[in-house]
């Protein structure tokens, strides 16, 4: 597996005439050499692999890190690239531009002067974009968690209860059902507040005939799930209910027509032009859905703008919402697997709209 993953990075850094190629996103290290820890970093060269790490992880990285040679740092990583001499003088080194940091750049032109650094953007983007069935398993883990999660909300979710109740007991079961923690900070938005897209949990407490925007996600061995649900607490608005039926059916709609081949953008718009039809265009305020992996919103995106075709392994979240000021919001979102044909949905939380 780790022999794939290196393998599409090389031919990667062929197409780009690189002699070495230095991965620092934490993600992306832990994708390659499987090392979870806070501190890390490689750098992979056309016949060889070395892994850097501090010395608080002496132990714990021989018993993660697979095929890579492993390199204990005294202080600080990037000198160790000098000292050993990892990277030829005059050669062309990619580097993830988009993740070093102005000072990290200073300080490796400092250790490695006479190397030519090359921006590298997209390498490792691109090469995660396509998940094999080992990462599916595990964002589907992920989303399992988060599934089992929003039963016990089912229970919790009531007048009077406030949304940072809610937010802590999001986080508290993720843990407690097997995941890491949260893929992000959990979204609690009732009534009014629903109509804010990404709006953290407040305070405020939930009222009768209010609808709760419920927006959360777990991490599990390094994958994300991300799930929005949105229930009404006691009977909602005959409006309220209206924008519930439109935004599913938009969904469903969305999710029906994806498959590989297929642009992501004509995705999008499926969705946009059912709730434009609708008459609630200009309350959809955000794109389709993203890529879902290492990275909570990995680079795909399903947007009006997104030039992506989709691809057997992506994996995306749909997640199609209406948000009138003043009045309240609906979002209902899923991680689908795209397929050869069709697309496999990982969440199996019901959609239909629960009064609580
Ligand atoms: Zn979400
Ligand atoms: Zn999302």
């Amino acid at each position: 597996m780790i022999h794939q993953r290196l393998k599409a990075v090389r031919v990667a850094m062929t197409s780009l005439r690189l002699q070495s190629m230095l991965v620092t996103e934490l993600p992306h290290v832990r994708y390659l050499t499987g090392f979870s820890g806070s501190c890390g970093l490689c750098l992979l060269t056309p016949t060889d692999q070395f892994f850097i790490t501090d010395r608080r992880y002496k132990s714990q990285a021989p018993q993660e890190v697979r095929g890579f040679k492993i390199i204990i740092a005294k202080q600080t990583l990037f000198p160790l690239l000098a000292e050993k001499k990892l990277v030829p003088a005059n050669s062309r080194m990619g580097f993830e531009s988009q993740h070093v940091s102005v000072a990290d750049m200073l300080t490796l032109k400092r250790l490695l002067p006479l190397r030519r650094f090359i921006p590298a953007a997209n390498i490792l983007e691109e090469v995660t974009a396509v998940k094999d069935e080992k990462e599916i398993e595990l964002i589907r883990i992920a989303a399992g968690i988060s599934d089992r999660v929003f039963q016990r909300l089912l229970k919790l979710v009531r007048p009077g209860v406030r949304e940072c109740d809610l937010a802590a007991e999001i986080s508290y079961l993720h843990r407690m059902y097997g995941a890491e923690g949260d893929a992000f900070d959990p979204i609690v938005a009732s009534g009014e507040r629903g109509a804010l897209p990404h709006a953290h949990a407040s305070e405020k407490k939930i009222r009768k005939g209010e609808m709760v925007v419920l927006d959360f996600g777990c991490c599990y061995r390094g994958y994300n799930s991300d799930i929005t649900r949105t229930l009404a607490v006691g009977r909602p608005t005959s409006e309220m209910k209206k924008v519930y039926g439109i935004v599913l059916e938009a969904q469903r709609k969305a999710i029906e027509g994806i498959q590989s081949g297929v642009a992501a953008r004509s995705i999008d718009a499926i969705a946009r032009n059912h709730i434009r039809r609708s008459g609630y265009g200009r309350y959809f305020i955000h794109s389709l859905g993203h890529g879902l992996g290492i990275h909570v919103h990995d680079p795909l995106r399903l947007s009006a703008l997104s030039k992506a075709v989709l691809e057997p392994g992506n994996v995306t979240t749909i997640e199609p919402g209406i948000y009138i000021p003043g009045r309240g919001g609906v979002r209902i979102e899923d991680d689908v697997v795209v397929r050869k044909s069709g697309c496999e949905i990982l969440n199996t939380s019901s959609k239909e709209l629960i009064i609580v």
